[in-house]
C-alpha cells in the first residue's frame, strides 16, 4: 500500500514539475512516507530523519504524520511539513507554497534552505479519484492498483483504522482504466490491493465479478490481489482462482492467532475451527495453490497454552510461508489499553520458536516440489 502511495506522491510531484532525485545527497527535499503498524516501523523513521540535521527540507507522510499530526514538529524540529494518508494529493501544493516564501519555484534552480514555516494536513477524508492517473511506476511491468482505501475491522491490535480511515471502495469502472492506462505503460502484471479485498463492492460489482473483469483485459498476463480476509474470504474467490486463467494461484489469509481466546480478543471474527475449513475448502477447490499467512505472537494475555495452539494450527496448516510479527502496542487501540502484555524477552523466545517451525515446514514444502519436479 505504501509503495503504490509512494508512486502517487512522486507522480503527483512530476506533474507539478518537481524532479525526483536518484541520491537522497541530490534531493533539495526528502519525504518520508511512512508506516505505523508496529512501532520499530516508526523508530526507524525517527532515527532515519534526524540523520539529516537540518541540511533538508523534510516532509513525514503517511500514517506516522496521522498518528503524530503537528505534535510531529515537537518530536523533530526538522520536519517542515506533515501529510496524512488521505491528503496527499495536497504535497505538490503544499511544497509550492513552502518553496515560495523562500522566493523559490520548482524549477528555477535554486537550493532550497531551511523553513520557517511547519505545515499540516491531516483532517482529509477521500482521495481524489486523479491521483491514481499520474502515470508513475516503480517497476517496468508490475502494477500495484489499489481497489480500496481504509478499513473498518478495528482489530484490537491494529492501527490502520485509526490512521487510514473507514473502508471506501474505488468505483470499478476507474480501477479497470488504471489498468487500462498501466497497460499501455507497458505493465503487464497486476497487484489488487486492500486493507480486506474480499469486502469490495461498487454497485453491482463485487471482488469475484472484479476479477473476473481484470482478467479479461487483454495485456494483463498475471494478477493477483492482497489481502483477504478471513471472515470474508470464501468459495467464491476461491473459484475465481481456480477459474481464472491470468489470476496466480495463491491465497495470503492472514490467521493471527491460532487460539480461539486471542482471536476472540483480536477482534478477528472468526474461530479457529472456520479458519481450518477455509483453508481445507481453498486446497480442494485450488489444487496445487500457494497457501501464506500472517502471525502474531505475544498479544495481550497470551498463555504458553495459547501460544502452543498457534504452533498446532501452524503444523496443521503447512503454510508454504508466514510473515510472523512481536505484538506491537500501537496507542489509541483497544488492546493497547489491555494488561498482561508479555515481557519483549518471552515474545523473542515464541518469535523464534515459531519461525524456525515454519521456516522447516517451507522447506520441507519445497524440497518435496522440487523432487516432484525432477
Ligand atoms: N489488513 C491486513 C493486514 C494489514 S497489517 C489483514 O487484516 O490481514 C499487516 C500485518 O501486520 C497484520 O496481518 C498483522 O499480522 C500485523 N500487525 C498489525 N498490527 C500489528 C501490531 N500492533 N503488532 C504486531 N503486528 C501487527
Ligand atoms: Fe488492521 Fe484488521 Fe483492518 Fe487488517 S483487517 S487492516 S489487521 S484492522
Amino acid at each position: 500500500m505504501n509503495v503504490r502511495d509512494s508512486e502517487v506522491i512522486c507522480g503527483l510531484l512530476q506533474k507539478a514539475g518537481y524532479r525526483i532525485s536518484v541520491t537522497d545527497q541530490d534531493a533539495d527535499v526528502i519525504i518520508f512516507n511512512t508506516c505505523s503498524v508496529r512501532k520499530h516501523a516508526e523508530d526507524r523513521v525517527w532515527s532515519l530523519m534526524g540523520s539529516y540535521k537540518g541540511s533538508k527540507i523534510i516532509g513525514l507522510v503517511g500514517c506516522m504524520a496521522q498518528n503524530y499530526k503537528e505534535q510531529a514538529f515537537t518530536r523533530d524540529a526538522n520536519i517542515s511539513f506533515v501529510v496524512g494518508p488521505q491528503d496527499i494529493d495536497k504535497i505538490p501544493k503544499m511544497l509550492g507554497k513552502i518553496l515560495e516564501t523562500r522566493g523559490q519555484s520548482p524549477n528555477n534552480g535554486d537550493s532550497p534552505r531551511l523553513l520557517e514555516r511547519k505545515i499540516w494536513e491531516t483532517e482529509g477524508k477521500l482521495r481524489p479519484e486523479e491521483i491514481y492517473h499520474t502515470d508513475f511506476y516503480q517497476d517496468t511491468n508490475h502494477a500495484y492498483v489499489v481497489i480500496s482505501e481504509g478499513c473498518s475491522n478495528f482489530c484490537s491490535y491494529c492501527v490502520v483504522p485509526y490512521v487510514r480511515g473507514p473502508l471506501r471502495h474505488r468505483k470499478h469502472q476507474d480501477i479497470l482504466i488504471e489498468i487500462r492506462e498501466a497497460i499501455a505503460r507497458g505493465i503487464t502484471k497486476v497487484t489488487l490491493l486492500g486493507q480486506n479485498v474480499n469486502a469490495y463492492q461498487d454497485n453491482q460489482v463485487n471482488f469475484t465479478k472484479l476479477l473476473g473483469q481484470v482478467n479479461a483485459l487483454e495485456g494483463i498476463k498475471e494478477f493477483d490481489f492482497f489481502t483477504s480476509h478471513p471472515k470474508d474470504a470464501g468459495v467464491d474467490s476461491f473459484k475465481a482462482i481456480r477459474d481464472l486463467d491470468k489470476l496466480a494461484k495463491r491465497l495470503h489469509l492472514p490467521l493471527q492467532s491460532g487460539a480461539d481466546r486471542i482471536l476472540k480478543s483480536m477482534n478477528r471474527g472468526y474461530a479457529v475451527k472456520d479458519y481450518l475449513a477455509l483453508i481445507d475448502s481453498y486446497r480442494k477447490i485450488v489444487k496445487g495453490g500457494r497457501l501464506t499467512t500472517d502471525i502474531i505472537v505475544g498479544f495481550p494475555t497470551e498463555t504458553d497454552q495459547d501460544f502452543k495452539e498457534t504452533c498446532a494450527l501452524v503444523k496443521k496448516a503447512r503454510f508454504n510461508a508466514a510473515y510472523i510479527f512481536k505484538y506491537s502496542s500501537r496507542p489509541g487501540t483497544e488492546a493497547a489499553k489491555m494488561a498482561d502484555e508479555l515481557k519483549p524477552g518471552d515474545k523473542e523466545k515464541r518469535h523464534k520458536k515459531i519461525l524456525d517451525l515454519q521456516r522447516g515446514i517451507s522447506k520441507e514444502i519445497r524440497s518435496r516440489q522440487t523432487d516432484a519436479k525432477n
